[in-house]
């Protein structure tokens, strides 16, 4: 077992590598823990963050650990943490290669996981033409004909947003739909066209999807996608320690990264539902700075 870290960083996204540029800058012995299985790894553009517009997922995460790892207290592990034990002022993290950390500090930075949609050929688009967020991929799509597969609320307020992209546009609830009265007569008011017919499959070529198919025969020709995908936590070690889990499967933080359990922090996307690649960077730092500041306090009270 290796000498005391100050922080022990899980997960190296935008989240847990700009928390690791904030604490190598601030001084403090860090060890960041990845395994490289980013939420957005199936794009081949990310979109949205001022300055690295346009990117691959790869080439930002390389950037980052070049900048982080320049700092020379910071040290990146490309790994699966596998286990934690311990408590505040001393946990123990071992990975999946057997390695094993001591920190005095925790930082969940673990994402969210897409579980993807049970329809035949949503993989081979997905990345390509198929998405979940126009915000990151709706610019590229702009003004083209578009299938939106989603049900309930989600559909409903996706419904009201995808104009700002393009007009042009079918929902596809896939199985009986799950709105009110009162959102079904919105969007015939609206002239929004759905179907509720479960979708047989999606056709394409070289990743651009061509037309839905459904189980009624309907052809829906399109040249992009949006779909609400179901999300699970990228890690079940927070909730193994002992961290408050909400609906969503988000770890429960205060507005400073705080959990319930004491020493334990999260950032990103494992901990708010903001999704975007910059938020999540801006959280791993704010939360940074409350790690910081935690530990400098209690070694000013002789505590640590
Ligand atoms: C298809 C798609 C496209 C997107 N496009 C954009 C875009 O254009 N612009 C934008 O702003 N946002 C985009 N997003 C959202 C963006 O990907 C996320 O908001 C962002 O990646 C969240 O950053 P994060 O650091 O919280 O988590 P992630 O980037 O997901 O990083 C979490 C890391 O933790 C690691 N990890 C988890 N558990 C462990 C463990 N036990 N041990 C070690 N490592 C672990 C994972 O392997 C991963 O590397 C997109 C999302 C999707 C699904």
């Amino acid at each position: 077992m290796e000498a005391l870290h100050d922080v022990g960083i899980i997960g190296g996204g935008p989240a847990g590598l700009n928390a690791a540029l904030m604490l190598g800058r601030a001084r403090k012995t860090v060890v960041v823990v990845d395994e490289d299985r980013p939420r957005n790894r199936v794009t081949h553009e990310s979109h949205g963050f001022l300055t690295r517009d346009g990117i691959t997922p790869s080439e930002f995460r390389r950037i980052a650990r070049e900048q982080v790892t320049a700092y020379p207290s910071v040290r990146f592990v490309a790994d699966r943490a596998v286990t934690i034990t311990g408590t505040d002022g001393d946990f123990q993290i071992t990975t999946a290669q057997g390695l094993a950390f001591r920190v005095k500090k925790l930082l969940f930075a673990t994402g969210m996981k897409d579980a993807p949609l049970d329809i035949e050929g949503l993989i081979d688009v997905y990345g390509s033409s198929a998405f979940v967020c126009p915000y990151c991929d709706g610019w590229e799509l702009r003004d083209q004909p578009l299938v939106l597969i989603a049900n309930g609320a989600k559909a409903h307020h996706m419904a009201k947003i995808l104009p700002g992209w393009s007009r042009q546009y079918t929902i596809c609830t896939n199985g009986p739909d799950e709105w009110t009265d009162e959102q079904r007569n919105e969007l015939r008011q609206h002239k929004v066209p759905f179907f509720d017919s479960p979708i047989l499959r999606i056709d394409s070529q070289d990743g651009k999807v061509q037309q839905v198919v459904l189980e009624d025969g309907s052809e829906i020709a399109c040249t992009g996608i949006f779909f609400a995908p179901t999300l699970v936590p990228g890690s079940d070690l927070p909730e193994a320690i002992g961290c408050q889990i909400t609906e969503t499967g988000a770890v429960l933080v205060d507005s400073f990264g705080k959990t319930n359990v004491p020493g334990v922090y999260s950032a990103g996307d494992s901990a708010s539902a903001a999704y975007q690649l910059i938020a999540a960077a801006a959280a791993g730092a704010l939360t940074a700075v409350t790690i910081n500041s935690e530990l400098l306090e209690a070694a000013w009270n002789n505590e640590i």
